[in-house]
């Protein structure tokens, strides 16, 4: 049995890129903007602070200058939710809206929620036509909202270490249009600690640049008296910033990352690649996760985890989204190539350039493998992942899983079939350059360049994934330092129903006769009173679940082993008398 380490808990949003590829995919550009584009003013002022010193809302206005709005029109939107993250729930009562004329009557709507929970969008519209420079004025809460499976994206809105963090597409109202502005984003700290600086997906301080507002929606907002790495971020191509008080050190898991974005730019033979940062906050619950946004990503971790290294697989993830990024299709479905795609080249990159030992690049690939094989729903067709992706993290986590097995499997065969000369480097290096080129890329694209290097098995081995068919990578597909060995692993198996555990209360139902949930002492109608992240469990056979119940008026802690039945399980192991020198692909 490998002894795996449980690095998994990087779940991100496969919508984000979806959505915003063309955001997202590089960056601002300092000049050669269009001219005359309008303007759209971004103001935060943070403020409202208590007895902690934590700021209790964030006064807001949005701004938009030479455009008019026809009256009737949705003109403001914010998401509603947004990868099962609730926004701000804005109406006529929060948000004062003047333009050139005075006060613009508005009404809101809420579009029908998405079955998917991706995005759907509360929207604001003008009773009248506009006149002028339109200006919105709304205030913000700052409420933390914990996600109902202890993982979910980081992207609410909270308070901590006397400041704020958030995604844009939580709290701010932006232009219901997707048309380009020139985007302002300025901040207004006098209410914070002295010293306090604000920082964005945009930049540090206050920023303008072109693009559009969707790119607001991939943005995270982050202010207050914050950690910065290098300690002079002006003009840095790479910079960190944390909020609060790690346990670990970050200046030195910074560091880290910043090696890692060399390597991996380097990797997609980027030489020129945007200012890039990495916004780092803790979660007072014991969840985790990263989000890749807009030049820049969001790293989550449990506060108390003193154990930075454990992050470096995650944000070597994030970076490598930087070019691997969502293809055409629906969110979820299109995630088997976005996150398939970045496991599988984020362990090999980090392995070739000696920031993984070959033993950390053996528990990475085997923590996929224990995910993917003891899963009961690894047959899953693609197909129906995105309707499941943020009910089950059986669903959701076969992108990740069954993706990268996938690869290892094309790469094998790419190899073998070359005598050595081509790998999925040049797969992934070639889809980067398409989509760089313009190209909107998507599955077919993938299609048409596996069809190239192996012929119709290219096609088939593709089809059978989408199908759900069960992909067993040859021996050697890790290297010659790696072998696969049959196993018999328990599968994973709460005891109760998934819903159990993201209902409001989460009351547990469904409960397994027989299961080790029920020999723990869980009862039926038990009510669990803290989020129960699972992914890690879900790759770690070992790993167990602890749970805070209420049952009767008392409260009491179970703890115990998800798994059931065992299953026939595939892992690698390190082949003996193989330098290590010799095990980078
Ligand atoms: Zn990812």
């Amino acid at each position: 049995m490998s002894n795996p380490t449980g690095l998994t808990f990087f779940r991100v949003l496969p919508v984000l890129a979806v959505l915003f590829a063309a955001a997202v995919a590089h960056g601002q550009q300092a000049s050669g903007q269009p001219p005359g584009l309008p303007g759209l003013t971004i103001m935060l002022k943070p403020g409202g602070l208590n007895a902690e010193g934590n700021p209790a809302f964030i006064d807001l206005t949005t701004q938009v200058s030479g455009l008019n709005f026809a009256a009737g029109e949705p003109f403001l939107r914010v998401p509603a939710q947004f990868a099962g993250v609730p926004g701000v729930a804005y109406d006529a009562s929060t948000v004062e809206v003047q333009d050139a004329q005075g006060n613009v009557p508005i009404t809101t709507k809420v579009d029908d929620p998405d079955e998917g929970g991706f995005i759907y969008f509360r929207r604001i519209s003008t009773e009248r036509a506009t006149e002028g420079t339109v200006t919105a004025t709304y205030r913000a809460p700052i409420q933390m909202v914990v996600p109902k499976l202890g993982a979910g994206p980081p992207f609410d809105l909270r308070a901590q270490g006397g400041g704020f963090s958030g995604a844009g597409n939580t709290f701010i109202l932006m232009p219901d249009t997707s048309q380009p502005f020139m985007i302002s984003i300025n901040w207004e700290l006098g209410a914070l600690k002295p010293g306090s600086i604000g920082v964005s997906s945009f930049g540090q301080g206050n920023t303008q640049s072109p693009g559009p507002v969707d790119r607001i929606i991939a943005s995270y907002f982050m202010a207050g008296p914050i950690g910065q790495y290098p300690a002079d971020t002006t003009d840095a191509k790479f910079s960190g910033y944390w909020i609060g008080s790690p346990k670990f050190d970050a200046r030195d898991i910074l560091q880290w990352s910043e090696e890692a974005y060399g390597f991996i730019s380097a990797y997609f033979e980027d030489t020129d690649p945007p200012a890039y940062r990495v916004l780092m906050r803790g979660n007072p619950y014991p969840g985790g996760g990263g989000a890749a946004l807009m030049s820049s990503f969001l790293v989550s971790y449990p506060d108390d985890q003193e154990d930075g290294h454990s992050l470096r697989e995650t944000i070597a993830h994030e970076t490598v989204h930087n070019w691997v990024s969502s293809i055409a299709g629906p969110p979820g479905s299109s995630s088997w190539y976005s996150e398939g795609m970045t496991v599988a080249l984020t362990r090999r990159i980090l392995l070739r350039s000696g920031l993984f030992s070959p033993q950390e690049f053996l528990d990475s690939v085997n923590d996929s493998a224990l995910s993917y094989y003891t899963n009961a729903l690894n047959t899953t067709p693609n197909a129906e992942i995105a309707a499941g992706f943020w009910r089950d993290t059986r669903i959701r986590s076969l992108p990740y899983s069954r993706g990268p097995m996938y690869f290892a499997d094309v790469d094998a065969a790419v190899r073998q079939k070359s005598g050595g000369q081509r790998s999925l480097d040049d797969l992934a290096r070639t889809f980067n350059e398409r989509r760089e080129a313009g190209e909107e890329v998507s599955g077919d694209t993938w299609r048409e360049l596996v069809m190239a290097e192996l012929g119709e098995a290219g096609g088939k081995g593709l089809d059978d994934m989408l199908a759900g068919k069960l992909i067993i990578p040859p021996s050697d597909a890790f290297g010659p330092c790696f072998a696969r060995e049959e196993s018999q692993v328990r599968r994973f198996e709460l005891g109760f129903t998934r819903e159990s555990l993201f209902d409001e209360p989460r009351v547990v139902n469904g409960l397994v006769a027989g299961s080790e949930a029920e020999k723990a002492g869980i009862r039926e109608g038990d009510t669990i009173l803290q989020p129960v992240p699972l992914e890690e469990a879900q790759s770690d056979p070992e790993k167990t679940l602890k749970l805070q119940l209420s049952r009767d008026g008392k409260t009491f802690d179970v703890e115990y082993l998800p798994r059931g039945e065992t299953v026939t399980t595939y892992l690698w192991q390190r082949v003996a008398g193989v330098p290590e020198t010799a095990c980078a692909l």
